[in-house]
């Protein structure tokens, strides 16, 4: 007799949880051994991941009564100030954590001896975790600012100045999160034009985290998925890490269930490989044009060449097959035509 599904899941981030509401709507057996680490003190997200998200969790609600952004500021490089339409919310990862874990439905227990079929490696600080390819090394700050009357509220801001950049992301009415890259906040803001004169002092640091692009040497192996932030970290200049999470949650977790719609489980790996690679890829190519034109200094240098190497790194990994034999429908994988 054919050995029932079990999935191991180690992390505590998003990533866990989608791939936890994911198992249990599929009725798998899994357990969850989470990772505790600092959490992220405040995440925008895009109309897409919340879209996501509320798709996973199949729940309208996840997102009411958190701050809304509405605008989104661009001052970059030598250009002209540009201001484009958004429609993000911003919730720090612990509140987003706990409204996920409120909608998710009650099923996890302990994987019975012998291990589990599949694990998910959603975490980065758990055993199992693969060593990264690192692509610079840029510690950014994050720290809690309050706003001045000049602030638009609702509004997000992004600034390159000639030590780094700042993103200016609003919690609440009054308050703030400021990241900053290449230097210290109080430095950077005192060479800004656009956010400085929107901060009135800053307050609790809520820590120094690295920003630059990562990516697992093995993203998986024969029953071994890595999986969020274990799998490929985001500068959170432009990217979109949650959404990423997410979508690599429910790829984990399709694949999980995948068996006998492949001709062979290397066949399924080498398309989430193929998935992962490609995502990572369009991240690279969206930071270079923003490392290529935000300033001139060394700095802007040094960051553009690390971006340079990671697409130097991309375009020699290779695949013996093509992506795009599989496809996902809803949260399931099938075969394509072809
Ligand atoms: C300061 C900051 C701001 C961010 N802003 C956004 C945003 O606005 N929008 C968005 O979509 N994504 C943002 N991200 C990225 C987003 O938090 C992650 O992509 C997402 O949480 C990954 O989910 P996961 O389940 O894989 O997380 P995990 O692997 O559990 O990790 C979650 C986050 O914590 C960090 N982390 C892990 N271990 C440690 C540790 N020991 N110490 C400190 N940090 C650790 C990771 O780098 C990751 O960013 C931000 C990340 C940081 C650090």
């Amino acid at each position: 007799m054919a050995q029932a599904l079990t999935v191991r899941i180690n992390g505590g981030g998003v990533a866990a949880a989608c791939c936890k509401a994911l198992l249990a709507q599929a009725q798998v057996a899994f357990d969850c051994e989470p990772a505790p680490r600092p959490k992220v003190p405040a995440v925008m997200l895009s109309p897409a991941t919340q879209s996501l998200l509320t798709d996973v969790f199949a729940r309208q609600d996840l997102f009411e009564g958190l701050h809304l952004v509405r605008r989104r500021l661009v001052l970059w490089g030598s250009g002209d100030l540009v201001a484009m339409p958004h429609s993000a919310v911003v919730v720090s990862e612990e509140e987003l954590l706990k409204r996920l874990s409120a909608a998710t439905p009650a099923r996890e227990g302990t994987v019975p001896e012998p291990a589990a079929t599949w694990t998910i490696q959603a975490s980065g600080t758990v055993h199992g975790a693969a060593p990264m390819q690192q692509f610079g090394a840029r510690p950014a700050s994050a720290t809690r600012v309050k706003l001045t009357a000049a602030a638009d509220p609702h509004a997000c801001c992004m600034e390159a100045v000639p030590g780094g950049w700042l993103f200016l992301v609003p919690s609440s009415v009054e308050t703030a999160w400021l990241l900053a890259a290449g230097g210290p906040p109080e430095t950077l803001l005192g060479q800004s034009q656009q956010i400085g004169p929107q901060v009135d002092g800053l307050s609790a640091s809520g820590g120094t985290f690295p920003a630059h692009p990562r990516i697992a040497e093995a993203l998986c192996a024969d029953g071994w998925l890595a999986c969020g932030s274990a799998a490929i970290a985001f500068d959170p200049l432009c990217g979109d890490g949650t959404g990423h999470a997410v979508r690599e949650a429910i790829l984990a977790c399709a694949i999980t269930r995948a068996e006998g719609v492949a001709a062979s489980p290397d066949d399924l790996l080498w398309e989430y490989r193929l998935r992962l690679w490609s995502g990572f890829k369009r991240h690279l190519e969206h930071c270079h044009e923003f490392y290529a034109t935000g300033g001139t200094s060394d700095w802007w240098k040094a960051q553009c060449a690390a971006i340079e190497e990671g697409l130097r790194w991309m375009a020699v990994q290779r695949s013996p097959v093509p992506l795009g034999r599989y496809r996902l429908n809803g949260f399931s994988l099938e075969r394509t035509a072809g």
